[in-house]
């Protein structure tokens, strides 16, 4: 993969406000993006737009910035709120929009199909931004998701970053139940079932558990 690929500006755009929410002041996030190499961004928010914005390889050190600023939890917070408005300017983006999705869900039977033709349309939109291979497929009644160079434990692999879990790419994960839950109108359960820290492979492997979900909590 060529790390020197500009990312879209709201990849950047949507961490720093989530950082910037998450923290009490300027200083923590001005102190983030300057561990991460972006300080050019500091005083600048980038757009939240698909402007060029930041390399691959400053995305996959601002995560693992996170991993080492934050403790275990606190990183895991922000992943996933992270993920979960990466999803939603998605929708509002027009990759996902609801007019055509939901025209083409209506020709379809069962909430399985949704999911399905929804994840193709995700995982080739992503593989297009990003730049690595989402590959999704069925596995009996559930959904099998490879994303191979996966930047979310690129900096552990890298070996600077002891890892705290055996599974640490949470931003996928929420991403995708996030998505899931959208396109399905009920909670699935999404789990990385195989980690690039751990798996000694080129790809994370993740699982989408169809019908089995905790409660939302109120
Ligand atoms: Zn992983």
């Amino acid at each position: 993969m060529n790390e020197d690929r500009q990312l879209p500006a709201y990849v950047i755009r949507i961490c720093y406000d989530i950082i910037a929410e998450e923290t009490p002041g300027r200083d923590s996030l001005r102190r983030v993006l300057e561990l991460a190499g972006l300080e050019r961004y500091a005083d600048a928010p980038p757009p939240l737009d698909d402007t060029p914005a930041l390399t691959m390889r400053e995305y996959e050190k601002l995560i693992g910035v996170v991993w080492q600023a934050f403790d275990n939890v606190q990183a895991r917070d922000i992943f996933r709120r992270v993920a979960q408005r990466g999803f939603s300017n998605l929708t509002r983006s027009g990759v996902l929009a609801y007019s055509q999705v939901l025209r083409a869900f209506d020709a379809l039977g069962t909430k399985r199909e949704r999911v399905a033709l929804m994840m193709s349309k995700l995982t080739n939109e992503l593989t297009r931004a990003l730049g690595n291979k989402h590959e999704f497929y069925r596995q009996g009644e559930d959904f099998i998701l490879d994303i191979y160079d996966c930047p979310y434990c690129a900096e552990l692999v890298r070996g600077n970053i002891a890892p705290p879990y055996a599974h640490v790419c949470h931003i996928p994960v929420a991403f995708y139940e996030t998505a899931i839950a959208w396109a399905s109108g009920s909670p699935h359960t999404v789990q990385e079932v195989s980690c690039r820290v751990s798996n000694k492979q080129d790809y994370c492997r993740f699982k989408i558990f169809w019908n089995v979900a905790v409660k939302i909590k109120p």
